[in-house]
This record gives C-alpha cells, structure tokens and sequence, in this order.
C-alpha cells in the first residue's frame, strides 16, 4: 500500500446527553483520515471506535494510525475493524451510481417524542425510529399508542429498546403490538447479545420483523450476519474494510439498514458509498442525527438524502475544521 497518509483527531460535544437504554451519550471522539492522491486531489476516511460494541479503542486507533501513517506499507489488522473502514475508504473510488436514499426519522425517548413526531410526518418523514426501555413498559405503550393516532396509518415505527427487555417484557409487548402489526417496521435487538435463538423463535410465533443490531457487533456478530433472516442495522464503520464489507454485505443487501454511529459528514460520504455498491438495498437509513452544533456534519433535516446533498457534504471543510495534533 503506497501513498501519503495523514490523520487528524475530532471530539464533539452533544448539545443535550443523548440517551438510550442503558447509555448516556455526551461526546463523541475519532479521527480523520486523508489519503493525498498526490495529483491535488484528497480522500478521506472515518475512524470512530465505539468500543463497548466490540471495536478497537479509540488509544489503539490512534497508535495504528501513528504507526500508518509513517510506513503505509503495514497490513490492516482485522482486530481494529474501524481503522481498516477509515483507512480503506479514504482509498475509495466510487464506482457505482448514486442513489437518493430515505431517512427514518428519530424520536426522543418518552413524552417527547409525541411533539415530534408530529413535526417529522408533516415534513415528510414515512418511518418513525423511537427509542424504548426507558421508561416503563406500561408507560411507553400508552405512549406509542397515541402515536399510533397521532400519525397517519401509513406512517411506520421502528422500536428500539437496546437490548434492554427482558424475554418476559418482548412477549408483553409483542401481545400488545399485535392488531397494529401494519404500523410496525421492526422491533430492534428486543433481547440482549446471546439470546438470539430465543429472538428467533419469537420472530416465527409472531409474524413481526424483529432486526438485528448489537448482536452483529464484534467477530462473534458475523455469524448473524450469515443467518439471521431478518432486517440487520449495520453500523459501517465498526464492521472492517470497506471493500470486502461490500462483499460481505451484497448477499444481505435486501436485509440492510444502515444506521448512524454519530459520525461525521466524512463518516456519513464513506457509508453512501457503500450503500451505492449495494442497489437491492431499500430501506430507510437511520441517520436523522445532525445532532451536533459544529462544522463536522451538514443537517440534513429531511426525509430524504438526495444525490444533490451529498455535494454540499466537505470532506476538505470538514478536514480544515480540525486542529493539527498536538
Ligand atoms: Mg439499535
């Protein structure tokens, strides 16, 4: 591998704690990675370690690109899947068409996302992400079932607890979801890592789509990725190589929902370029989360990612954004 590599480190600050089941997101940190084409011409590449789902450290992203960047020459280790992704994609040259791709939209946990929901339908918005578990289970179905009435009936839902249900609380709720069957896209990871089997057998009972999405983190996820019959999130950045991911992913193409790991508009350009190379892709991607209020990101803000936004996306800006490292 030849060529002139260099890289630069972000942290972003979330404007408000962001939370999930079980998680409190405050800031994001990660590199940029730029590949001089040597005739005036850049590419970049995202790092983004989240290592609670199975990824390198952001300590030994950074060393591993400490160590590229003076010898381009080393291999990519398979054990740092998010530097393979950065350093792979600021090599990328896109090959296939672009597409115009639809946007789920994201509601707060709770109350709030009565409000909003509302304001996203009437700007366009078909399918509604919203995240569970984190109130009560008797509290959350009041909740959602006003938001049944609230939106139209041809308005979708994805419901995402994170893992967090427990197997007695997914039959509750699959009970409770059964006569608005139609208005529901998928559940999202209902049970936690490892009770896939358990996943699977409810999925058939049920006649609802339940997706996989920690359960496809790390080495151990890839077996799921091969078997799993259902929508699969796919968080590119985390999952290696750009190239051999493609491959990896066409055989699934149908089952696949990309999905936001609050990357930068870099990070954002290398996961289009995959969906690119995947047409039978189809559904809504999950990266309603211009959340932060720095020059990293452009906000998209609307139901649909046009071919025409991707140009006001910069990875140069976005690069000359970020301080040197020290
Ligand atoms: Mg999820």
């Amino acid at each position: 591998m030849l060529g002139k590599f260099s890289f630069k480190a972000y942290r972003r600050t979330f404007p408000l704690p962001y939370q999930t089941s079980g998680r409190v997101w405050r800031e994001r940190e990660g590199y940029i990675v730029r590949f001089d084409k040597g005739d005036g011409r850049f590419g970049y590449g995202e790092v983004a370690p989240i290592p609670i789902f199975g990824t390198e450290t952001l300590f030994a992203a950074r060393a591993f690109l400490q160590e590229f960047t003076e010898d381009p020459s080393i291999d990519l280790p398979i054990d740092l899947p998010c530097c393979c992704f950065g350093v792979a994609s600021s090599m990328h040259s896109n090959a296939a068409q672009r597409r115009d791709y639809p946007i789920a939209g994201l509601l707060p946990a709770g109350h709030k996302a009565l409000e909003l929901a509302t304001v996203k339908v009437a700007n366009g918005y078909r399918t509604l992400k919203w995240k569970v578990g984190v109130l009560n289970l008797v509290d959350e179905q009041a909740i959602l079932h006003d938001l049944f009435n609230k939106t139209p009936d041809t308005v979708v839902f994805r419901l995402d607890p994170n893992g967090s249900w427990s197997e007695q609380e997914f039959v509750q709720w699959i009970n409770f979801l059964q006569p608005f069957r139609h208005r529901i896209d998928f559940i999202e990871q209902p049970l936690p890592v490892n009770k896939e089997l358990i996943m699977a057998e409810l999925v058939a009972q049920s006649g609802l789509d339940i997706a996989l999405d920690e359960s496809l983190n790390g080495l151990e996820g890839t077996r799921w990725l091969c078997e799993w019959k259902g929508p699969l999130v796919i968080k590119a950045p985390l999952m290696g190589d750009l190239d051999s991911l493609v491959e990896r992913l066409r055989p699934r193409a149908k089952q696949i929902v990309f999905s936001s790991v609050f990357e930068t508009g870099v990070g954002l350009l290398n996961t289009l370029q995959l969906a690119d190379a995947l047409p039978e892709m189809n559904r809504a991607i999950g990266f309603d989360t211009s959340i932060f209020l720095d020059k990293l990101n452009i906000s998209i803000g609307k139901p649909l990612l046009a071919i025409s936004d991707r140009i006001n996306i910069s990875p140069d800006y976005i690069w000359k954004q970020l301080p040197d490292l020290s």
